[in-house]
Formats: structure tokens, sequence, C-alpha cells
């Protein structure tokens, strides 16, 4: 799941998506003129050379970049990601500046709407003195609603907003259909993000709990109720949401691609929970007539209706008012800005510091306007020769992924036949797309910031929308090319590479090919080990929900996957912490499927030849070195305890501190032996891909 309850600024996303990183709603990026400035591929000062390899891989690659790299007071976490996140603001913010100086800009073009969105959050004076006053009209209507069935008409109505109290609707492609949309919905409703805080009684979770419900009463207090009946309605809104958590899938169940996927006529639906008038709910969402239905959990939407009747009128408004204020409070006034933060970010995540306002500005710019903005930023700064070496490369793993199932020594011929089947029809983008979303139907103001965020959140609803009962334009991508990461989506099975993360560490002209084969290769290899993970092995090549496994080898894959579930399971990474091995499961095959095909297309580039060491090191070290800086962070505590709930990845560490050591060449590369700290004995070993 790739949806942030706390912000308009993410727009309707694809559910089945898997990244290669953790998605903020930052969906933006970077400074560097181009690629011409030249980044070293490996330095020694980054490493931490009193570490031995075998007792902490991470910090022996990454110690000495760690210590020079405090988080800084407005991250809650700091890394290679980050680093290029914040030159691609740079770049982005000079394109911005370009723009704002035109002042002649026509109405109606990507620089008219990307100069006025932007002033309009710049404007502070215009946001100040406006305060609250711009959701007056929300107010009022919530206030008017007379009935349950007005509450699911108001939610429908939200919904179009890119608001979400309840659950979520959004139009995709049928995971049993893949070339057809369908509507589908999915559980939420919920401010704090995972459902583990509402059940949870230990004590900093509990702790956490009062900090929530004394920020949702702050927050009405600055809406203008006072201080008795905005505390009564915060315990309310809290014991609502508590209910909603206790119907809805943990994380780890949501993981199941057959257990998420419940097609239905809306008659069933009906059924299911008649409690909730649907034939309204769709009726206002602009949808009379949606066709097939996928219920994502039955257990959520029946348990709604229930928690539709049994909770009273004066909790629903008070819900519905939170839920307003809780997904505009970022482009309010400074008092709701401040105090959003104080929670949001302070409190759960233990960033210090509010960021500059033109960076905040420029993530809600790049997050709503993404493909008008991504377009200005690849034709300055995406140079066509790094598309051409990406394609390249792909090949190359694409080759080495096949000669690995050819020899595995687990499967049968019979299932292999359909991997590799798989395998070759896998789609791959880079850079950008080649046809650009179009937005000038939208209509952006220089001096209304909130009404542009929700204004490009219903044009984005609309959009997706129309998608309904079509067949799905595979051309589209689910994210924009400024983002810093890359995904696989098991419905297109496609992978993705947008042009941002086609960068130092990741992907570096100038280093030698065993680091970028480490960094990069591993990338790509890792996107390619998605489409078959415990959950992307479950669609076909045409990207269906459909079992092409021997009984069998079916089986002879869970037992493998098991060890590593058990592997992260024991991995402490904070005081008595340990990674979810169930919850991250699919992203970590990735990591270890990764690097075993990124090895062997490496291997298949030397054509038997051995290219000298670099700074003492060997190819050998140097490919499993460029894969561990990657993955270099500092990150605060609270966040890596929010992460270790609600994040599919593991933290970076382990990323490093596992994979590797299940894998031959790195352990003789290193001459890891029995007695290192992070040495793993041949039977609990994953050979998986
Ligand atoms: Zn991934």
């Amino acid at each position: 799941m790739n949806k942030r309850i706390l912000s308009l600024s993410v727009l309707l996303s694809f559910v089945f998506i898997v990244t290669i990183s953790y998605s903020e709603n930052k969906k933006t990026k970077t400074e560097k003129k181009g690629m011409e400035e030249q980044t070293k591929a490996l330095d020694p000062k980054n490493m931490d050379t009193s570490v031995k390899p075998g007792d902490n891989f991470y910090r022996y690659v990454n110690g000495g970049w760690i210590k020079a790299h405090p988080v800084p007071p407005e991250y809650s976490q700091y890394g290679a990601f980050t680093v290029l996140y914040e030159q691609n603001q740079k770049k982005l913010k000079s394109l911005i500046d370009e723009i704002s100086n035109k002042k002649d800009a026509k109405k109606k073009t990507a620089a008219q709407r990307i100069r006025d969105f932007y002033n309009s959050g710049m404007d502070t004076v215009t946001i100040n003195k406006k305060g609250v006053s711009p959701l007056n009209k929300y107010f009022n209507d919530i206030n008017n609603l007379k009935s349950k069935d007005d509450v699911v008409k108001y939610t429908a109505y939200l919904h179009r907003k890119g608001i979400y109290p309840l659950f979520y609707f959004f139009v995709e492609a049928d995971q049993r259909n893949s070339s057809m949309n369908i509507a589908n919905l999915y559980q939420g409703g919920l401010g704090l993000p995972d459902v583990d805080y509402y059940t949870n009684d230990n004590d900093a979770t509990k702790r956490l709990r009062k900090a929530y419900t004394d920020n949702i009463k702050k927050i009405l207090m600055l809406k203008g109720e006072d201080e008795k009946t905005a505390g009564k309605h915060a315990q309310n809104i809290l014991n609502l949401e508590t209910k909603l958590a206790k119907t809805s899938f943990t994380r780890v169940e949501q993981r199941d691609p057959l257990r998420n996927y419940n097609k239905m006529p809306l008659k069933e639906l009906e059924k299911l929970s008649p409690d909730i008038n649907w034939n309204e709910y769709f009726k206002t969402l602009g949808a009379a007539d949606p066709g097939e239905i996928n219920v994502g959990q039955k257990k959520f939407f029946k348990g709604i209706g229930d928690i539709l009747n049994e909770t009273d009128m004066d909790t629903w408004k008070a819900y519905l008012t939170w839920n307003v204020l809780n997904a505009t409070a970022p482009y309010l006034s400074d008092d709701f800005v401040n105090q959003n933060f104080d929670f949001y970010g302070k409190t759960l995540s233990g960033t210090q510091k509010l960021q500059p306002r033109w960076k905040r500005v420029l993530n809600t710019v790049s997050g709503n306007l993404g493909e008008d903005l991504g377009k200005l930023y690849v034709e300055k700064y995406f140079p066509a020769s790094s598309k051409e070496r990406m394609v390249k490369l792909v090949n190359n793993l694409r080759t080495a992924f096949g000669q690995r199932i050819e020899k595995l020594d687990w499967m049968s011929d019979e299932t292999k036949k359909k991997a590799l089947e798989k395998l070759d029809a896998i789609t791959v983008k880079i850079g950008y797309p080649d046809k650009w979303k179009d937005y000038t139907p939208l209509i952006i103001s220089p001096d209304d910031y909130l009404g542009n965020v929700i204004s490009s959140s219903e044009f984005e609803f609309n959009r997706n929308l129309k998608k309904l009962g079509k067949p799905v334009d595979k051309t589209e991508w689910g994210m924009t090319p400024q983002t810093v990461n890359a995904y696989y989506n098991p419905s297109n099975n496609e992978i993705v590479f947008p042009a941002a993360i086609l960068q130092p560490p990741f992907f570096n002209p100038d280093a030698d090919d065993a680091v970028n084969y480490g960094a990069i290769g591993v990338v790509i290899g890792h996107e390619m080990t998605h489409g078959f993970d415990d959950q992307g092995r479950m669609y076909d090549k045409d990207g269906n929900l459909n079992d092409w496994w021997t009984k069998e080898d079916a089986e002879k894959f869970k037992k493998k996957t098991k060890k590593l579930v058990d592997l992260y399971d024991n991995y402490v990474v904070l005081d008595s912490l340990h990674v979810n091995g169930k919850l991250t499961l699919g992203e970590n095959i990735a990591d270890l499927g990764g690097l075993n095909i990124s090895h062997q297309a490496y291997i298949n580039s030397l054509n038997g030849k051995t290219p000298q060491p670099v700074d003492g090191f060997t190819p050998e070290q140097r490919f499993y070195m460029g894969y561990a800086q990657v993955w270099r962070q500092s990150i605060r505590p609270e966040e890596l305890k929010r992460r270790l709930k609600v994040d599919v990845h593991s933290p970076g560490e382990a990323r490093v501190n596992i994979p590797p050591f299940n894998i031959d060449s790195f352990i003789k590369a290193f001459d890891i032996k029995p007695g290192d700290k992070l040495f793993i004995p041949k039977e609990k070993r994953a050979y998986i891909w």
C-alpha cells in the first residue's frame, strides 16, 4: 500500500505497486547541473574499517558516512535517497524560479499552472488572513447532515475531493483480467499510520494514542470548538477509529493478493454491508453504475455497516470534520501547519524542525502537477545517454535472470518454462512516460493554495474515475520522473525506473562496472524479482492472478522463503525491536534475488576477464560495497519504530547485513567465517532465485 492519510497531495495510487524504497508523500527531488560533475564511485572516507565486514558489513562500508551525516533537524531520516531528494529539490526550485519570473505565461499552460500554484503556496499573508475560513462550506455541510445515509453520501463527496474518511475508492486493473479497469474499495479511515497503534497496549503505544487524541483536540480548538467539546469529540473520534482498526486487515494480511481480491456485483456488496446505502454512495461519487467491484477486505466492509449504525450522528459529524481538517492542515494557516507538524512530524517521526516553506510548497506542486513539472525536469536534467545505458543494463539483467532460472535445482521444468515466459514478457519503462498527462482543463489560481490542492485532487480523481470499465492504458506511469524510487507493477508485469533514480550513487557514469552493477544493477534485479516474490509469483505473464506453479514447486518455494522470514525476524535493529519477517518478505526476496541476478550479469559482462582492483578492493568486493552504500542512512529512533510497523521494506541496515551473507561469492570475497557476528550457517541460508 502506497497511501498516506495525512495529506491531500498523495493522489490515487496503485495499491499493488511494489517499490524499491519507502515512498513518502514527498514526490520531488535534485541539483547538480545535469550529470557532468564527477562523483567518486566508492569513497574510503565513507567507510569504517575498524569494523570487520563479517561483524557488521553495513557499518564497514557506511560507518564514516553515517558519522559525518547525523539526521538534519528537518528530517526523520537521512540517507542516499534523501541526498538525491535534496539535490532534486534544488533542481526543481530553479525550474520554478525560471517560470515564476515569466509574468506573461499564457493561461492554461504548464508554466502558468506551476507558477501560480507555487506562488499561491508562498503567499503566507493571504493564507494566514484566511485562516480556517476556506473550509467553512465543509463545516456547514457537515453540520446539516441529518441521517446515516447523509453520512455515506458526504463520504462520497469528500472522496471526490481527495479526502478519505472511512475507506478508499479507486479504479485500477482487475487483478484477474488485467487489461480491464474496475472499481475498487479498500479499507482506511484511520488518522494513525497503522492498525497496531490502536490495538497495541504497551506503554509507548498508549502514549502515542494519547498524543494523537490531544492533537485532534487542539486542531478542533483551532477551528473554534471550545475545549470541553473538542476534548469530547477527540475521544469519540479515537473510539470510532479504534473500531475501524479492529475490523481492518493487518499489514501482513493485506499482503496476500488472493485474500484482498473479492470481485462482486453491487448487489452482493449490498448484502455484505446492508446498512450502507451503496447506491447513494456510488451515485454521489459519479459512478451510478460501478459494474463489478473489487472489495479489498470483506471483513472491513462487513464491519463498517455495524459501526455506522452504532455510532451517533454527533460523532460522525466530528469524525468527518476531523478528516477534512487533518487532510488540509498542511495547506492552511500557520497555526494548523504547526500543530499538524507537532504530532505527525515531531511525535510520530522525531523530526525536530518543519522544512522551509519553499520545500513544502514545492513538494505539493510536484505531487499535484506531477507530470507537468516532470516534463520540464527531464527536458533539462535527464540525458538521453542515461536511457541508452539503462536499456543495455536491463537486457543484461534479464539474460542473467533467465540463466539462473534454467539452473535452479529446486524447480521443475514445467514451472521453469512458465517463469521464463514471464521474465521475457516484462515491460521496461525508463526515465519518463512516452505520453504525458494533460492538465489543460485544471484551473489553478495564484491566490488560493488550498483551493488549488483540492481542485487538482478532484481533477486526478475524475481522471481516475473516467477509466472505469475501460481498457487499461499500459503506457501510464505510477510515479513521476522526479521521484527517487523504482517499482514493479504486477498487473502490468512491468518494471519502472524514473529519471531521478538514474544518478549516483545508484547509477554513476563515472564508476567502474562492479559498483554500478552492485547499485543500479541490483535495483533492476530487485524490481524484476518482485515478479517472482511471494506476491508477484501469483500473477502470470499477462499480469493476472493465475497460478502457474506446480503444487510441489510452490511448496518448495514456501519452505525456502520461510528461511528468509526467520533470518529477518531474528534481526534486532533497536533495543528489543526486530524486523517483521512476514511484513517485509516480498522486499527481502527481491533484495536477495536482485543481488544474485546482478552479480551473475556482472560476471557475464566480464567475458572471463578479471579487472584490476581499484583503491585496493577487488571487483567482487566493490560489487557488494556498491550495493551497501545505496542503503546508508541515519535514522531517528521514533522513525525507525514507525517504519518497522508500516514499511514493507526492511531498514537499510538489515538490507545490507542479511542478504549478502546468503551468497557464496560475497562470503568468499570478504572471507566471512563461522564466528563472525553475521555469519549464517549453510543450512539456514536462503537460496531462492
Ligand atoms: Zn521492492
